[in-house]
């Protein structure tokens, strides 16, 4: 298949739910579609249409394609064709049907037709990079040291680690996907972010043209809600996926669409003052979530503590993230609450006492029916996520 034929492909119209796309057991979610479908792209439209139901539900005959997507036969039949040239689909062999007629031929997604380079920024030791399949399995996984963050000199060494990632590939990449902290534009601009040194630095265009492929480029805590969402096992309940790292981030998915906020900021929940009292921040404030939360000031306040101390102050940090959390998950009705970082200091007596704040602050009726719990994705979070925006960017699904 031709490079440039997938990236061909409908630019994200229409958003859903992919993991073993061949595995029927695995449940599957669609994400809303969040751009308008114009006359000229009605192609592109149908066609990412049919890749959303082979990606959700599996291998489907022609004539289940058009019934499952409202196509005609002779559109689905055309734009199978397409597909099946450019190696993005393949026939699966036939299925005995009990209805009279010839077997139909099922044709199904190639999960292993491309793919993808995933690069994930979220940690001040340097980048861990991945290639990702389009079902969403880490096929490798690299790290590198940061030797000087500031934007001029951090550009050089993510295209060499890219180029590396993308070296061993055996398949054609479909693309490149980024989660980095800081405030993201939809262009993949990075407008602010003080750990990297970056203000208004266009990643996505940059690195787009140094490896010569589609780059998009997402806040890390939004890769991470995305990531839950297409692979973590989220429902379709508005979520929200809490980053606690270096510093305190969070994605935000409301009626399966990414909320990107006025700004591009939404999620910044780091920075929400829990204690008017508490520490001096970064950032100017006293007492923000942050201070309270972050695992580098975390894991020094815990540095050799009994462990009666280090439960207590675990629960205390808990009781904070439960402050700043209760008006977000009362104000927007959040059914899923999800946290990344490291389970040794997030699980047991923190989340507990993040769960029992929310419940002390909000009505029965909400907080009964949320969910808070720990990631199930581990370190690969933001990695996944950053494959979801390839996913969603280049074939129209996730
Ligand atoms: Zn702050």
């Amino acid at each position: 298949m031709h490079k440039e034929s997938l990236t061909a492909v409908c630019k994200g119209a229409v958003l859903t739910s992919v993991r073993s796309a061949l595995d029927p057991a695995v449940h599957r979610r669609v994400l809303r579609p969040t751009a308008k479908v114009l006359p000229g792209h009605a192609r592109a439209h149908n066609r990412s249409l049919l890749l959303q139901v082979l990606f959700r539900d599996g291998p489907h005959s022609r004539a289940d394609l058009a019934r499952a997507s409202g196509l005609t036969r002779v559109t689905v039949s055309d734009l199978i064709s397409d597909l099946l040239q450019e190696g993005l689909v393949a026939e699966l062999g036939t299925r005995n049907e009990t209805r009279v007629g010839k077997p139909a031929t099922l044709v199904g997604l190639d999960q292993e037709a491309a793919l993808i380079v995933s690069l994930d920024l979220s940690s001040d030791r340097g980048p861990t990079g991945a290639v990702v399949d389009l079902s969403g399995e880490v096929q490798t996984r690299q790290s590198r040291r940061w030797d000087g963050r500031s934007r001029e000199r951090a550009l050089e060494p993510l295209l060499a680690f890219a180029r590396d990632l993308i070296d061993t590939a055996t398949k054609p990449i479909l693309g490149v996907g980024v989660g980095t902290p800081g405030v993201v534009d939809p262009d993949g601009v990075v407008l602010d972010a003080p750990n990297l040194g970056w203000s208004h630095f266009p990643l996505a265009a940059r690195l787009s043209a140094g490896l010569d492929l589609p780059v998009h480029v997402a806040n890390d805590a939004n890769a991470a809600a995305l990531a839950e969402h297409s692979f973590g096992g989220a429902g379709d309940a508005a979520l929200l996926a809490v980053m606690v790292g270096q510093g305190v981030g969070a994605g935000l998915l409301l009626d399966g669409a990414l909320v990107g906020g006025h700004r591009y900021a939404a999620g910044e929940i780091g920075h929400v003052v829990v204690d008017e009292r508490g520490p001096q921040c970064a950032c100017g404030l006293v007492g923000c979530l942050e201070t309270a939360l972050a695992v580098p000031l975390l894991r020094e306040r815990l540095e050799g503590r009994s462990p009666a101390e280090t439960r207590r102050l675990l629960a205390a940090a808990g009781r904070r993230l439960g402050i700043a959390l209760a008006p977000v998950v009362s104000t927007l009705n959040l059914g899923e609450v999800v946290l990344n970082g490291p389970p040794d200091l997030l699980d047991g007596p923190l989340i507990q006492a993040a769960e029992r704040t929310v419940r002390q602050r909000t009505l029965p009726l909400i907080a009964e029916h949320l969910d808070l719990r720990l990631s199930a994705l581990g370190a690969d979070a933001v990695l996944l996520g950053a494959a979801v925006l390839v996913l969603s960017g280049q074939l129209g699904v996730a």
